[in-house]
């Protein structure tokens, strides 16, 4: 039976998975197998902490996050589950932390792609990694800098999604600018994974003029669908002044 559901899970996707994903999948199963509903069992809402009495929804995060191997940093779990980017940006971001984006170099250990074809699509000589695809490539740094220099800010980045997160947070300090501070942040991981992306299977050749264009477009689009801000509309999201940049 239950080789049967793992066999149904991957024949369902869209495209053949390659044997890491089958093991992935499986593993997955087994998770579920372990954790299924029980006939004996009542239902209901359990959580650790006895002591708490009421409904207590700080105290139920806590108990959650510290169950979470390994957990993230609290300084930067805004970042990672930042909630004014679409799902599928959080799921990119998230992947990001954990360094699991399926760059060239991972493709390479698990044998799926030889190194000659692992490098990174943007620059075409350094080998693509989680890190350089993101930020030590010159096309990634250029995109940050073109940021920065949007807000009117200068700062050396890290290079490491930790670092980096914990320090682009420190840059903004006006409370009404950090949500959009933070969304950009996520928005820029997400753009330059699908911008890589859009080079690798469709041979789409893109230059950084137009890809911060879109990129600052896109801004202005998650601000206004995903916090409702007022004054961003495409049309004027050029016009800085009057956009999202501080008076
Ligand atoms: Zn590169």
């Amino acid at each position: 039976m239950e080789t049967q559901f793992v066999s149904g899970m991957i024949d369902e996707w869209c495209r053949r998975l390659y044997d890491w994903e089958i093991e992935e999948v499986r593993a997955m199963q087994t998770i579920i197998d372990q954790n299924g509903p029980k006939r004996e069992l009542q239902s209901g809402l359990m959580w650790n902490n006895k002591e708490m009495a009421s409904y207590p929804t700080n105290g139920i995060f806590s108990t959650l996050y510290e169950s979470l191997t390994p957990p993230i940093p609290k300084s930067i779990a805004s970042v990672v589950w930042q909630k004014y980017i679409p799902p599928r940006a959080q799921l990119t971001v998230w992947l990001a932390y954990k360094e699991k984006l399926k760059t060239g170099d991972f493709l390479v250990e698990k044998g799926i792609i030889s190194p000659q074809n692992a490098g990174c699509p943007f620059c075409r000589t350094e080998l693509e990694t989680n890190s350089h695809i993101l930020f030590t490539c010159r096309f990634a740094w250029s995109t940050w800098m073109e940021m920065l220099k949007w807000w009117n800010l200068a700062a050396p980045l890290h290079k490491s999604f930790s670092d980096f997160s914990l320090q682009w947070l420190g840059l903004i300090s006006e409370r009404k600018y950090k949500d959009i501070w933070l969304l950009s942040l996520g928005c820029v991981i997400w753009s330059l994974w699908y911008e890589r992306n859009k080079i690798k299977f469709e041979n789409k050749i893109v230059s950084l003029e137009n890809f911060v264009m879109s990129l600052k477009l896109r801004i202005g689009t998650w601000a206004k669908e995903m916090m409702g801000y007022s004054g961003c509309a495409p049309n004027v999201i050029f016009n800085a002044d009057s956009f999202i940049l501080r008076p």
